[in-house]
């Protein structure tokens, strides 16, 4: 048996380059972590864009970034100013991204994105036809590399693909609308297995096929000339074990070990035992539906005024693509909405919004995930959100009130928390209510459910059981010929 090939957009290392040293830092994302099993030293090879332009890398340096990435299993593909410009913040994120999350207002339709779309998906798929023999295993992840399972068919015809999106799959009324729809399909099927985190993606996608195509789909499983490509969901999971022993170890410092932002916590809880945290965690992207969190947060502070001065929102928005115009607006929406609400109901003592506009060390997301009795996440279309599994994972004494959009993913996992619709102010706030006053035994019996499905099904077992999938298939397909 051959080796893995890996397939993503960025690699799972940052470049460092100092004069003439270059250092390679693992990532510590999601993804990295949850391809630990599979990216495993030897046998294995991560091929992806190494973050810095060929304008950007200095002359002479690129055979040591390659000797660095080499020591991490990984290889690079090299991609010019213009290349990330029209491909990924041109078609990937002015187009799919918003299409895919039924935004059709912000979706734009541009033939020289699409066509550089086009280019550079052809370099990462060269790319791998040079670095991968007939017998590996390859495995491409998401939505700017739709096209590269075909391109790489093409050239060989009998190696083994799959294919993950981790975004949602939209509904053919929506995806119908986008010019290139059969040549996306057409890219994605050029794979063995294509996976996503739901069911309900998964049956947008076969519905296109059969609409678009006219393909003959069984199950999930589409015939396609001599082949047969299976469809699966596999939901993506956390790395369980780290934030519960994160949160774990946070409980035991002391108080001179805690870091400022847990002292500072601590000064407000100490003030009031009354008052509590409601955290919000996410990039800043229109999908997340943080105005409309704002607003629900004021909706509920107006309905039940007994709260005021007693319960504050936490809300941690990470930077996020910040030269496409769309973000800037909502960075411009968020701080104005931000600024009214608390400029109409603060008081002395009291600030009703704390808003971090930045991204934070993993040990004060720690911090703020245990020190809050509450999470609201109010996505309007999301993946998957891992965040708000993260939160249940570091509640170790299974205290902690998860509210959370049906619009997520994750919802279809988490159905002991409070799921609300996020445009339903009067359910935000109803569901705020609740939370506040749920009894202690009733989060706690919520949440061990909630735990025991999260811990079984973390992201390696994400991540294996999608191999071991795409390795059943290509003995299926073994075995026929
Ligand atoms: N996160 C982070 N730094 C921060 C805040 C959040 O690395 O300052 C992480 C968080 O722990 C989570 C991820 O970012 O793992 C967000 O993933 P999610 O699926 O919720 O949303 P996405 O950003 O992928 O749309």
């Amino acid at each position: 048996m051959g080796k893995t090939v890996i397939i993503s957009n960025r690699l799972p290392v940052q470049l460092q380059i100092d004069g003439d040293t270059i250092t390679a830092i693992p990532s510590v994302g999601g993804l990295a972590t949850g391809m630990k099993s599979v990216h495993s030293g030897g046998d294995s090879l991560w091929i992806g864009w190494s973050g810095l332009t060929d304008e950007e890398i200095p002359e002479g340096l690129a055979p040591k970034i390659d000797q660095a990435l080499k020591k991490h299993g990984s290889s690079k593909v090299n991609l010019t100013e213009a290349d990330v410009d029209g491909f990924y913040y041109g078609f990937s994120n002015r187009t799919i991204w918003p299409l895919f999350h039924y935004f059709l207002e912000y979706t734009e339709f541009e033939l020289e994105s699409w066509n550089t779309y086009v280019a550079v998906n052809q370099k990462f798929a060269d790319a791998i036809l040079e670095k991968s023999e007939d017998d590996d295993t390859i495995w491409v992840h998401d939505y700017q590399l739709m096209l590269v399972p075909q391109m790489v068919r093409q050239q060989r015809p009998n190696i083994s693909i799959g294919f993950f999106l981790h975004i949602p799959f939209p509904s053919f009324e929506i995806f119908r609308t986008l010019p290139w729809r059969e040549k996306i399909l057409e890219g994605l099927l050029g794979s063995d297995l294509i996976g996503f985190h739901t069911y309900n993606y998964e049956r947008h996608f076969l519905s296109s096929v059969r609409r678009l195509l006219g393909l003959e789909v069984s199950f999930n499983e589409i015939y396609k000339d001599d082949r047969v490509i299976k469809v699966d969901s596999f939901p993506m999971g956390i790395d369980y074990k780290k934030f519960s022993d994160a949160a774990k170890e946070h409980d035991e410092k002391k108080e001179n070990q805690q870091s400022e932002l847990q002292q500072r916590l601590n000064t407000h809880k100490e003030s009031d035992p009354d008052a509590k945290f409601i955290l919000s965690i996410d990039r800043l992207d229109y999908t997340k539906g943080i105005a409309k969190r704002l607003n629900g947060f004021e909706y509920f502070l107006n309905k039940y005024p007994q709260y005021k001065e007693k319960v504050r929102l936490i809300i941690l928005a990470v930077p996020s693509r910040s030269n496409v115009p769309q973000y800037q607006l909502l960075k411009k929406e968020v701080d104005e909405l931000v600024g009214r609400i608390n400029g109409e109901l603060s008081t002395v003592s009291w600030t009703p919004i704390w808003y971090f506009y930045r991204s934070m060390p993993f040990d004060n997301l720690i911090d703020l995930y245990t020190s809050s009795d509450i999470a609201l996440l109010t996505p309007i279309r999301d993946g998957m959100n891992l965040v708000a599994k993260e939160y249940i994972a570091t509640r170790t004494d299974r205290t902690g009130v998860l509210i959370l959009s049906e619009m997520a993913g994750s919802a279809n996992e988490m159905n002991e928390s409070l799921l609300i619709n996020p445009n339903n102010f009067e359910q935000i706030a109803d569901s705020l209510y609740e939370a506040i006053n749920m009894p202690v035994e009733e989060q706690k019996s919520r949440n061990r459910f909630l735990q025991k499905r999260l811990e079984r099904y973390n992201v390696e077992k994400w991540a294996n059981d999608f191999m071991r999938s795409l390795i059943d298939q290509k003995e299926r397909i073994h075995t026929k010929v």
